[in-house]
């Protein structure tokens, strides 16, 4: 095997520091991410989580490793809160649709699963998404095939997993629930990184309804089709009685039973630092007394210009399809967000996303013009860079300038192509298929050119709005002239327009 993987550096958040990358198996690499609750539309803010650590897939197969990957739906017990007591975040949903809580979640998997597949998310074992999946049709194994997990279809070994915890002497069971017992494991607050007294606050609701509830963070296994919960939509049979299980049991199950009892790398969104997580780690070392997951990995926020988080229940989030409406290309969103790190915390607007199209654009014509149907060889020193930059914690904004610098060096064109391409196996911004595709769609010219009147006209008075910095009506100008099949592109020697077809 090739030693290039020898110095990969990761970010560890218990450890909060870049340490060495060494799984539990040389070579091999088994990793986890939570995924979706399937209730509501894909924006702007939570695909990053899926965007960031599809990359991270990428990267690890493009290094040699043997990964894999699953990904999870929750398709059943997260609340609102996220704390214990909320109201089921399907189930509402449901309620709002006047539709059965397994088509919205047979629903939204579908939307999510396209949502993805238009960003160029790949299955987590690697290989495209197909388009249109018949969500209905498509059985537990087939998905697992694919590193998908539907949480309700782990409902039996979330049981087999709570026996093990319950076997082990780390629960109690009230009229409400069955909890897992914190007192049990001194170390969980070392984990969590929390205050008891925080936990004091957050769960004061909780108490309320299960005042045989031990300590605020007990947290439940099951919850039983009782008191609030006696209408659940959704509910199993256990050795707790009837009832639904609850939010952390979930990924942990999914993940022992896909993956094992070694997981080399977790991860998710920085919301779940503080609870989820933590509560997986309790579960795992009651059932198995000893740690699971090796490396935490966790993507920062997406906010708004004025410091928001991005959710869809604060309408402050552009969904997918408002930025497909926005003619955004995609692949500029994809761009957006890599040219950041996945740790760091991102500001949106439409502005930086229209300028993350503009590099874009600027990367795919320029390999446009360089493309010429010659065979190419690796740039081996910006492969180099290349690998140095993916093997330092996955450090997309480097990779990304490191694309720029290349399309304008003065390599031999075919082999700036053929290395920009081989970027993109990581960085999946469908370069190829831009470069082609725009070929066969003729090429771009100079906007003096053009020969259309009105056409002509436009341009021109773009040209005079840009001399004067007037970007709002430079704006407007090219939505004009979209409007009427030309797209235009902005480079240094002027304007540059072509048809939309
Ligand atoms: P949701 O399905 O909206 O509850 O979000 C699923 C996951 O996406 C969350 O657990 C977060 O990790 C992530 N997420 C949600 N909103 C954002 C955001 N504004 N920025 C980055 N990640 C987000
Ligand atoms: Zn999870």
């Amino acid at each position: 095997m090739e030693k290039e993987f020898d110095s990969m550096k990761i970010y560890d958040t218990p450890q909060k520091n870049k340490v060495d990358f060494e799984p539990y198996n040389e070579g091999r690499v088994n990793m986890y991410s939570c995924g979706p609750t399937v209730y509501n539309t894909v924006h702007v803010g939570n695909l990053r989580s899926l965007v960031n650590f599809d990359v991270v897939g990428r990267s690890l197969r493009y290094l040699g490793y043997d990964v894999k990957r699953v990904v999870n739906f929750t398709d059943v017990g997260h609340m609102s809160s996220d704390a214990d007591f909320g109201e089921d975040k399907i189930e509402r949903q449901a309620e709002r649709e006047n539709l059965k809580a397994s088509d919205i979640a047979d629903k939204y998997i579908h939307h999510v699963v396209e949502s993805f597949r238009k960003i160029n998310v790949l299955n987590p074992d690697g290989s495209p998404i197909r388009e249109n999946i018949d969500v209905k049709n498509i059985s537990k194994s087939e998905w697992a095939e694919l590193g998908w997990a539907r949480a309700t279809d782990y409902i039996p070994e979330m049981i087999e997993l709570i026996s093990l915890i319950e076997g082990n002497g780390h629960t109690y069971e009230t009229d409400q629930a069955l909890y897992f017992d914190i007192s049990t494991f001194p170390e969980y607050f070392e984990f969590s990184g929390q205050k008891l007294e925080e936990k004091q606050v957050a769960v004061r609701e909780d108490v309320k309804e299960d005042p045989n509830k031990r300590h605020p963070a007990d947290f439940v296994l099951w919850m039983k089709r009782y008191g609030k919960y006696k209408n659940h939509m959704m509910h199993w049979n256990s050795p707790w009685g009837d009832g639904f299980p609850g939010w952390h049991i979930e990924c942990s199950a999914m993940s022992w039973k896909l993956l094992g009892e070694q997981i080399d790398i977790h991860t998710g969104g920085s919301d779940l630092i503080s609870l989820h997580h933590p509560n997986e780690i309790a579960q795992n070392m009651g059932a198995f007394g000893h740690h699971v997951v090796k490396y935490w990995l966790h993507n920062e926020f997406v906010f708004t210009s004025s410091g928001e988080k991005l959710s869809k229940s604060k309408s402050n989030a552009l969904s997918l399809k408002e930025v497909e409406e926005l003619d955004i290309n995609l692949m500029a969103l994809r761009w957006y967000y890599l040219s950041s790190s996945y740790r760091a915390p991102m500001r949106f607007s439409i502005e930086s996303l229209k300028s993350s199209e503009k590099v874009y654009l600027s990367v795919v014509n320029r390999l446009k013009q360089l493309y010429n149907q010659k065979e190419g060889e690796l740039s081996q020193e910006y492969l180099k860079h290349f690998k140095e930059s993916i093997s330092d914690n996955f450090n997309t904004p480097r990779i990304l300038a490191l694309l720029n610098k290349l399309v304008k060096s003065d390599l031999k064109p075919e082999d700036i192509v053929a290395t920009a391409f081989e970027f993109d196996r990581v960085l999946g911004l469908d370069l190829k298929k831009a470069v082609l595709q725009k070929i066969e769609n003729g090429d771009e010219v100079h906007s003096s050119e053009i020969k259309e009147e009105d056409i002509k006209r436009i341009i021109e008075e773009r040209e005079k709005a840009r001399k004067q910095k007037n970007w709002k009506e430079s704006d407007e100008l090219r939505e004009e002239l979209f409007k009427r099949g030309y797209r235009v592109s902005d480079r240094e020697d002027g304007q540059y327009i072509s048809k939309v077809h």
